[in-house]
């Protein structure tokens, strides 16, 4: 993915040095339509507007950094998967990826189900109303309480993902005299990552129950024959920030060669096939995501076709999307603190976050843009990178990007694109507080996620 440039005249030009940054954008005060939220733009005095107000007015009312979500696109995004995939077929958003309460309510009204992979998730989804039938449990060490409760709670299906989580779930649900739903998760040995995917006939990692050695064909053996389990489908999970469909092809080819030979083997037909998450969305420029009414006609005529040749009725599919539905839709809003040229290198810029609210950069060396959005500027670009105030080297938000060269201390700036699996993954570090979540539509914002305070630090920390 490394692309050098050789860009038109920016500062630094002559002494580029290596880096995954592409060219300047021709106008460094354009927002790409591809990475930011749909009710994005600029105003008149070129600040930066979301859902009809300037982040001008956010920065000043809510502090920064902040997450500035714009509910209008998560609602859109959320019923475009729903509308993609029709009635034959249920979305569950991934609760991972961003999951709050006001969260839950949307899904719910926008007719979405609802993934969710610990007890606190759990708790979050039922304190908002989510119907119970409607969640989907998952997870590779559910703990007997956890089990217990949703069982307790009746979620719709729990995905088991271990041969002891198939005698734990059975048990819970025997001795609370219910009939659980489940799924068994299997690894089918396909991992796929953006343009690529590895197929191989064993999976090294901790999730779910090998298709390979005949072990998920024992775990679905082992599954039908305990009453408190109610064996309703598959589901196979292949990655994260795929654009590539192909690597879909051979999950499904595989997963309906389990259920050729489970119909083979127990005369039953099971009903529903879940492909998982993992969809793709553009964090710079570069990144060309598809629409979800793409996504669903490829697997839908993926399972299809695969089924047809296994002479098999073709099964009720799901998808659990996190990432594609509520990533483009938040952006983080920081200060800028410090503007340190290296000459010959790069123009360091320090933001009044950092890794404690977006970890994906340290993490996954996660590619982000960014832009100048308290004003617009016509000064040559710079080659940033924007860093964080933790103590740590690797505290990087934006990696490589151009900034205008006239960049100063008290500049507000925006990250688009981090809706997903950065407030749900902030952490205390520094005792840094987390960012609160602010919800801007038609002209309204409201927090729906609060900045912790000090005082919440404190709490914790008992002497
Ligand atoms: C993480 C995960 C998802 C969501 O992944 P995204 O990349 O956010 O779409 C869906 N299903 C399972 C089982 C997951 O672990």
């Amino acid at each position: 993915m490394s692309r050098s440039a050789h860009p038109a005249g920016p500062r630094h030009a002559d002494v580029l040095p290596e880096g995954h940054y592409t060219a300047p954008a021709d106008d460094l005060n354009a927002l790409d339509p591809k990475v930011w939220a749909h009710t994005v733009g600029r105003d008149a005095d070129g600040v930066v507007t979301v859902g009809g107000i300037a982040v001008t007015q956010l920065a000043e009312e809510y502090g920064t950094p902040a997450y500035i979500l714009d509910e209008a696109d998560f609602r859109d995004r959320a019923r475009a998967w729903r509308t993609a995939f029709g009635t034959d077929a249920d979305v569950f958003y991934a609760g991972k990826a961003f999951l709050s309460r006001a969260v839950v309510r949307w899904l719910d009204e926008e007719g979405l189900n609802l993934d969710v992979c610990s007890g606190g998730e759990l708790a979050t989804a039922l304190s908002a109303g989510m119907p119970a039938e409607r969640i989907a449990f998952h997870g590779n060490n559910k703990s007997p309480e956890e089990i217990e409760r949703a069982v307790r709670a009746g979620v719709g299906r729990i995905v088991l993902d271990s041969f002891q989580e198939i005698v734990r779930v059975a048990h819970a649900a025997e001795s609370l005299g219910k009939r659980q739903p489940v799924q068994i998760r299997v690894t089918v040995g396909v991992e796929a990552h953006t343009h690529e995917f590895i197929a191989t006939a064993h999976e090294d990692q901790k999730f779910g129950i090998p298709l390979a050695d005949g072990q998920a064909a024992e775990a679905v053996r082992r599954a039908l024959q305990l009453d408190g389990l109610d064996v309703i489908g598959i589901h196979s999970h292949i990655g994260s920030q795929i654009f590539d469909m192909s690597g879909f092809e051979v999950a499904a080819h595989r997963v309906v060669g389990l259920l050729k030979d489970v119909r083979d083997e127990h005369g039953v037909e099971l009903a529903e096939i879940d492909l998982g998450g993992g969809l793709g969305i553009a964090y710079t420029s570069d990144d060309d995501p598809r629409e979800p009414h793409e996504i669903a006609k490829a697997l839908s005529e993926i399972v299809t076709r695969e089924c047809e040749g296994a002479r098999l009725r073709t099964p009720r599919i799901s998808v659990e999307p996190g990432r594609a539905i509520v990533g483009p839709t938040a952006f983080t809003l920081y200060e800028v603190g410090t503007v340190k040229p290296l000459e010959g290198l790069r123009t360091y810029v320090s933001v009044d976050g950092g890794m404690s609210d977006n970890i994906r950069t340290a993490l996954y060396d996660a590619e982000y843009s960014v832009a100048l959005a308290s004003r617009t500027s016509d000064a040559e670009p710079m080659l940033v990178r924007v860093v964080g105030k933790h103590c740590e080297s690797g505290d990087i938000v934006v990696k490589d990007a151009f900034l205008p060269g006239d960049l100063a201390p008290g500049d507000l700036i925006a990250v688009p694109a981090t809706g997903a699996y950065c407030r749900s993954m902030a952490s205390n570090y520094n005792h840094a507080m987390r960012p609160p979540v602010v919800a801007v539509r038609d002209g309204a914002a409201r927090v729906i996620v609060r900045r912790e305070t000090e005082e919440d630090l404190l709490r914790l920390d008992v002497g």
